[in-house]
């Protein structure tokens, strides 16, 4: 099959499993949440400006330095108001670029400077994306958000978010993560907070294998009950070729296979941070080919200067893919997802694969 067009890959029925909500703002509403709470670090108040501002600051092939972006997005969403439009925006953006299923990650100890709780910082997030999917349903393009509450690896209080996110899985929450600088900061640090997580039977996804190599991962499966690898890249250190250039695959690139372990890649991420070289070069492709559970994801929509739609349309270029490798992909993120058996299913069957059926017909 052909490389499909933007227009198609538009349309097409999307996954997404790794988004920050503090990677993900619209530049103006940065500038506007500024403006209403009397915040006066932005380097700019033009939307355009801004936006580069912050994909150059991103694009510095340095994960501690793509963080430090970070502090604009997360210094104006401090109140209720700033993180429930956040929020709602990120869910209308993502259902206009076509995904159908979304979890959306955010650390609320990071957004507790102004005085707010944890708890009110969960309540108006999650409060934003049922506004945000109401609105996107409305505009006929239906969206469901998980949201996975984060822990900064960074800081000591791993153990207080996870009984966070336990306390609001009804509500919304669907699971728990770590995130930030790696190198430093093992995930074995946190495992009193992803043991409470595996007595209460809720679901583990950890930033491992971005930044810092197979120990990270290793620790992420073994120790700490990783149900996904958020990246997981440099499982590609643990696969070599012998003299005929077949792949041989070391123990745990072996395990991560074996167990079909979903790999929420991120490919424009990656080379912005460093974490791989260049697009075409990025293993995504080769993991493909090996069959790992691959997803295909955007991680900082805003610092990235990406969507899904980008993602897709970067990778079919790069890697020779057609719309049959972006349903694999997408039928491998749904299938991972930490959404309800049955709707993971039905989401599958009548709206994914019709969704593709009728792209490929057409
Ligand atoms: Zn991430």
């Amino acid at each position: 099959m052909e490389t499909p067009t933007r227009e198609q890959i538009l349309k097409a029925p999307k996954v997404l499993l790794h988004d920050h909500l503090d990677g993900g703002m619209r530049p103006l509403t940065v500038i506007e949440l500024a403006a209403e709470q009397g915040y006066s670090e932005l380097p700019t108040h033009n939307p355009d400006e801004l936006a580069s501002w912050f994909t150059r600051g991103a694009d510095r092939r340095n994960l501690e330095l793509y963080l430090e972006t970070f502090a604009h997005t997360v210094g104006v969403t401090q109140t209720p108001e700033g993180l429930a439009r956040a929020a709602a925006e990120a869910a209308e953006d993502l259902a206009a670029d076509g995904v159908v299923y979304a979890e959306i990650r955010f650390a609320p100890e990071l957004h507790t400077e102004k005085g707010l709780s944890l708890d009110e910082v969960v309540e108006s997030v999650l409060a934003g994306f049922r506004t945000g999917m109401a609105n996107a349903a409305r505009a006929g393009q239906p969206i469901i958000i998980g949201t996975l509450v984060t822990a900064m690896r960074t800081a000591a209080r791993s153990l207080e978010i996870a009984k966070l996110a336990v306390k609001y899985r009804d509500q919304g929450v669907v699971g728990f993560d770590i995130a930030g600088a790696e190198a430093g900061f093992p995930p074995t640090i946190h495992l009193d907070a992803f043991q409470l997580i595996m007595r209460e039977n809720f679901h583990i996804t950890i930033h491992a294998g971005e930044a810092f190599g197979l120990p990270s991962i290793h620790e992420a499966l073994q120790y700490c009950g990783a149900e996904r690898l958020g990246h997981g890249v440099r499982i590609i250190d643990d696969i070599t070729f012998d003299s005929e250039g077949e792949p041989v695959l070391g123990r745990l690139a072996a395990y991560v296979r074996d167990r079909r372990i979903p790999l929420e890649m991120c490919p424009t991420s990656n080379v912005n941070t460093g974490a791989a070289d260049t697009y075409e070069s990025h293993p995504i492709k080769l993991l493909r080919e090996l069959r790992y559970r691959v997803t295909m994801n955007t991680d900082n929509r805003l610092m990235s200067d990406v969507s899904m739609t980008d993602e897709f349309e970067k990778s079919c270029r790069s890697f020779d893919w057609d719309l049959s490798d972006m349903q694999w992909l997408t039928v491998n993120a749904m299938k991972s997802s930490f959404w309800p058996f049955q709707e993971r299913l039905d989401l599958i069957n009548n709206v994914i694969k019709p969704g593709y059926a009728a792209l490929m017909d057409s």
